[in-house]
């Protein structure tokens, strides 16, 4: 459903993904784990293009952008990462809710404004998704009104509103104080199970082995090791191990 192949990216002359490759199948989840500054963050960026590689391709479902063909027109790449986006929603650190909107507002935005969907029909998804996130009943609170956890919840919510392929999640629960990245885990793995395709980067190790069909070890851009959990459970590479030492 998701495929990366030979993804780069230098910031200058810091050169932060040096050729990563990867794929997940529908109805996965993958954790992307790592050491802090060795890309994880830019890696799912450049998923959904909010990161514009210098080379390499991107595709998920049927939309691909290959970053290295020079002769793509700017009108046409523009369609191609429009496409692209479409496929994916994401969760980022902070939930970056719109505070003067109500929750259910805040869910509507994209499907009611940016794809059109009558406001009835988006109005009855939104609350059932807000039930699935444990936040039926709020739907006319605003996000000041909510605990991080809760705000974190909604941001959820607002990127499965979209209904997309994959979620991408960016570190969901380290902007949270410790008694309410529980609260967000559990709603990710029930997502994990119930049949969506996620890639969360992830510094939780314990969720990562718990939840996900696959693990890559991103070190120094580069992915040093992949697998299933026992990537996490008996690595086979000493950086993992020792990049496990230091954070179990
Ligand atoms: P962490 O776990 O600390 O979030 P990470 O593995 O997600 O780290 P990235 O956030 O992808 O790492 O960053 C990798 C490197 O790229 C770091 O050295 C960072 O400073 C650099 N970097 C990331 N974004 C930018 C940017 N927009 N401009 C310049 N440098 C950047």
């Amino acid at each position: 459903l998701i495929e990366a192949r030979g993804l780069r990216k230098a910031f200058g002359d810091n050169e932060v993904l040096k050729g990563v490759d990867l794929s997940a199948d529908e109805g996965t989840a993958t954790a992307i784990i790592g050491p802090s500054g060795s890309g994880k963050t830019t890696i799912l960026r450049s998923l959904n293009v909010l990161e514009v590689p210098d080379s390499g391709t991107v595709r998920i479902a049927d939309a691909t952008v290959d970053f290295g063909d020079a002769s793509v027109d700017r009108s046409t790449r523009r369609d191609e990462v429009e496409a692209l986006r479409s496929h994916s929603g994401m969760v980022f650190q902070s939930h970056h809710l719109f505070p003067h909107k109500t929750v259910l507002q805040n869910l509507l935005e994209g499907p009611v404004q940016v794809q059109g969907r009558e406001v009835d029909e988006a109005t009855a998804d939104a609350r059932r998704l807000l039930e699935q996130v444990g936040l039926a009943g709020r739907e006319d609170q605003y996000p000041s009104q909510l605990s991080g956890g809760q705000q974190q919840r909604v941001g959820i919510a607002r990127a499965l509103a979209l209904n997309p392929e994959v979620v991408l999640f960016d570190e969901p629960t380290s902007a949270l104080d410790p008694e309410l990245v529980g609260e967000v885990l559990a709603v990710i793995r029930d997502l994990a199970t119930s049949g969506w395709t996620l890639v969360i980067v992830t510094h939780e190790i314990r969720f990562a082995r718990d939840v996900a069909d696959q693990v890559l070890f991103l070190d120094a851009g580069v992915i040093a090791e992949q697998g299933g959990s026992e990537v996490l459970r008996d690595p086979q590479q000493e950086r993992t191990k020792q990049f496990l030492r230091r954070v179990l």
